[in-house]
This record gives C-alpha cells, sequence and structure tokens, in this order.
C-alpha cells in the first residue's frame, strides 16, 4: 500500500509515494508538479538530497511542459472569451447568481451561475449549446420529411453524437446522427451537413449518383464544406 504525503523539496513541495521500490523516483507531471515515489526505509533526508541533485533536469522537465502547455487555448471558460454559435462570434459576461442560466444579448454570451469557475461555467454553456443544438437540427430535419416521403426513404430523425473528427453520418432506418459541436458554425454549413447525410439515406456511398443527388438539393455544398473546414471552432 502506498502512503500519500506532501514534502518540502529543494523544487518546491512534492507529493511522495512510498513503495518497495529500492531506488527513488523523480516525475515531473505536465502540471509542473512533482511526484517522487521512495523506497520504504529511504530517509526524508536522503529524498531531498537526492531531488537537490536533480534540479537541473527537473528545471529542464518543467520548461519543456511550460512550452506544450502556452501552445494550448487556455482560460477559454473566463470572462471575455470567445464562443461561437450559429457562425457568429460572442463574448463571455459570467454573472453570480442563484439561477443558472445562460442567454444570448447582443455580443455577449451571458452565463449566470451559482459558481463561476471555468469548469461550471463549462457544464452551463456545454448543456445550453446541447438544447439550442437540439432545437435547431430538429427543426432543420423536420423540413426535410416531405422530401423524404415522396422518395419513399424513411423520415428524417435527429441523434445528437459527439463524434471527434465527423460532422454527421446517417443510419438507413432514417436516423441523421449530427455532432452537437456543428451549433457553431453557420446556417449555410449546418444546412450543408444536413443536406449531405439525408443524400446518404438514398445513396449509401460517396459515387457519382451521391454527388448529383447534394448538388441538386445544395448547389452550392463545395463552397459551404470548404468554410466549414477552414472554420477555428
Ligand atoms: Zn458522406
Amino acid at each position: 500500500m502506498s502512503r500519500l504525503k506532501i514534502v518540502d523539496t529543494p523544487a518546491g513541495p512534492a507529493r511522495l509515494k512510498r513503495s518497495r521500490r529500492r531506488t527513488l523516483a523523480i516525475s515531473v507531471l505536465p502540471d509542473g508538479s512533482l511526484e517522487l515515489v521512495a523506497p520504504d526505509q529511504a530517509s526524508l533526508e536522503a529524498i531531498v538530497a537526492r531531488v537537490a541533485k536533480r534540479m537541473g533536469w527537473i528545471k529542464t522537465q518543467r520548461r519543456a511542459f511550460g512550452e506544450m502547455n502556452a501552445l494550448r487555448p487556455a482560460l477559454r471558460f473566463v470572462n471575455g472569451a470567445t464562443h461561437r454559435y450559429l457562425g457568429r462570434q460572442y463574448r463571455l459576461k459570467i454573472v453570480k447568481g442563484e439561477v443558472k442560466e445562460v442567454f444570448l444579448r447582443g455580443a455577449y454570451f451571458h452565463v449566470v451561475t451559482p459558481k463561476t469557475n471555468q469548469y461550471e461555467v463549462e457544464q452551463a454553456l456545454e448543456a445550453w449549446y446541447r438544447r439550442q443544438s437540439r432545437l435547431q437540427f430538429e427543426r432543420r430535419l423536420a423540413s426535410w420529411a416531405e422530401w423524404c416521403r415522396h422518395r419513399h426513404l424513411p423520415k428524417p430523425k435527429l441523434r445528437l453524437r459527439r463524434m471527434p473528427k465527423r460532422w454527421g453520418s446517417a443510419l438507413q432506418d432514417g436516423t441523421i446522427c449530427l455532432n452537437p459541436e456543428l451549433i457553431k458554425a453557420s446556417s449555410a454549413c449546418i444546412d450543408y451537413v444536413i443536406a449531405h447525410e439525408i443524400c446518404h439515406l438514398k445513396h449509401h456511398h460517396h459515387g457519382k449518383a451521391f454527388y448529383t443527388e447534394l448538388g441538386n438539393v445544395c448547389p452550392d455544398w463545395a463552397s459551404r464544406k470548404k468554410r466549414l473546414e477552414s472554420m477555428d471552432l
């Protein structure tokens, strides 16, 4: 069983675990914190002395992680951060309040929440996006019902599904899976993705017949596709 404790070292506070291993293991985690796994018998002085000897290495590790972290978009759920909805950009305005609420006003995304930390704001915003994507996508799919009926295709029904590399997919039974992230794109781009998936109800491939159909229902699909791909969500 390992016991965890925080100890002071020349490299700052470190989490110390004990184990049956024979040598001390020093790790720098991606957030820059230090973790030590020491043999059961090793004295605290010996551990600290060992950390002192590895200071150069610890600094190099921290610098490398720091550079990596700087490249990552941080602080996305704080006041002033930009978020998209239907192709437009809005800035976050976070307000402390009893009742959770998210709404758009002018150029702002207002997020009212009892706790205003990044995690809570992200949760509130994600829930709002999901609700809006359901409303918007359902309404758009409904406009295809008649088109499908005329072609003896199943009535399209929506399923929201997070997909890391796809905006949508279509199942034989008429289920159109759409990525809720798509709600951040413009209406024209959303309609292109839906048109693409609806055409798959008739043509289960990306052959010539599929593209002829897509060209009929969405003549400028290629430029919409390009716009969607160039969008930075
Ligand atoms: Zn496709």
